[in-house]
């Protein structure tokens, strides 16, 4: 039999459907990246039958094999703390289940949705906040009792005209075959009242090659679009990583990120302010940081909040002001921002606080007092 060619080698790496066959879910499989340490086989022995884990080659590439806290490694290979959670973390701790209105669709602002269009990603990251919808196996944030057909959610969509923007997210919304993503960004576009589509996505740090001709194709044609991305540390912004986004700017595609603040990953003041550069020096703009949600088996990937705006403060007013995402905790009635420690109410005053620390009292009574009529 012939050896592999590097050309063919080489060809097989850049194609998705490659990596997702050979997608690493044994310890055997997972031997051949890095050593894995106690903590790490103990964890993919405790996910057994009732928790998913799997992780791209691509992604696999990027695990640092001598560094054991290597954040790639850590939000990627499940590890012991996982599964040694107290009471104290939820299922759902944001609520997004109990504002289904659909098998699919979660209203929990009056103008905008969350479409959940799949349960389903290239690689399971640990720290997931949908976890019991996408890495738990037994456990599912549709609302089962609710019609299957996409046909339900799109009536939904069609009789609250309130609704303006569709936030297609999972699992990950590029799971679905192209084709069917297709089918979904094109019903949408036909519903008058829905002004905004955007995709929530990990594919361009999981898995870059998911971008191909025929993905790209289908993005350009229902462009404008927006597209949140997820990187949460400048090593995933890989120069594969950076193909895919320039090729999404050719399409017409607009560029957001989001990022989970994460202990050992990204709860570092470099580490976010290089993240964030680098991101706005490809053209993608940090949109949230987002505090990690209260979910059973997070704990050990959860700062404090006096730690995250410690770290907010050592990013705002020091790197460009739209490099600088909003630092927020989701709760059951929606998004907090909780970078609010610039400003402070008083009897007499607005106490303004920059990002020296210095403060000045603001008395101009127009910005103090509300305007009686
Ligand atoms: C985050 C979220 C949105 C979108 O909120 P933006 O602040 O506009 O990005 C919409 N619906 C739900 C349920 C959400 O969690
Ligand atoms: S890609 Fe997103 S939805 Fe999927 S496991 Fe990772 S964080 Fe969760």
């Amino acid at each position: 039999m012939d050896a592999l060619t590097s050309q063919d080698a080489f060809e097989q790496w850049h194609d998705w459907r490659w990596q997702m066959r050979n997608r690493i879910d044994t310890l055997d499989g997972l031997r051949r990246w890095i050593t894995p340490t106690d903590t790490e086989k103990t964890g993919i022995a405790a996910c057994g039958r009732t928790m998913r884990w799997s992780i791209t080659p691509y992604y696999a590439s990027l695990m640092d094999p001598e560094n054991t806290d290597c954040p790639i490694r850590m939000m990627a290979v499940p590890r012991n703390a996982e599964f040694v959670h107290g009471n104290e973390g939820h299922q759902d701790p944001v609520g997004d289940r109990t504002y289904l209105k659909t098998r699919r669709i979660i209203h929990k602002y009056p103008d905008r949705v969350v479409f959940l269009v799949s349960d389903s990603c290239p690689v399971y990251c640990r720290y997931c906040t949908r976890k019991y919808h996408t890495i738990a196996r037994d456990s599912t944030y549709f609302k089962t009792d609710a019609p299957m057909d996409l046909e339900a959610d799109f009536a939904y969509i069609r009789d609250n005209p309130e609704i303006n923007d569709v936030l297609l997210t999972g699992g990950d919304p590029l799971s679905l075959s192209t084709g069917r993503l297709d089918a979904i960004l094109g019903t949408l576009k036909q519903i008058s009242s829905v002004g905004l589509v955007r995709i929530g996505t990990r594919y361009p740090v999981l898995l870059p090659a998911r971008f191909d001709d025929e993905l790209m194709t289908v993005l350009a044609k229902h462009a404008p679009l927006y597209l949140s991305t997820h990187f949460n540390h400048p090593a995933e912004i890989t120069p594969e990583a950076v193909t895919v986004l320039r090729k999404l700017q050719a399409a017409g595609v607009a560029l957001l990120n989001q990022s989970v603040l994460l202990k050992g990953v990204n709860d570092d003041a470099e580490v976010l302010k290089t993240l964030c550069r680098r991101l706005v020096s490809v053209g993608v703009t940090p949109y949230y940081l987002y505090h990690c949600d209260n979910v059973a088996g997070l704990t050990h990937f959860i700062t404090t909040i006096e730690r995250g705006r410690a770290l907010m403060a050592q990013l705002s007013g020091h790197v460009t002001g739209f490099a600088t995402p909003r630092y927020i905790i989701v709760t059951t009635i929606g998004k907090i921002p909780i970078d609010g420690d610039h400003v402070t109410m008083t009897e007499d005053g607005i106490i303004v606080r920059n990002y020296k620390g210095e403060t000045l009292r603001v008395t101009c009574s127009a910005l103090v007092h509300e305007r009686s009529v």
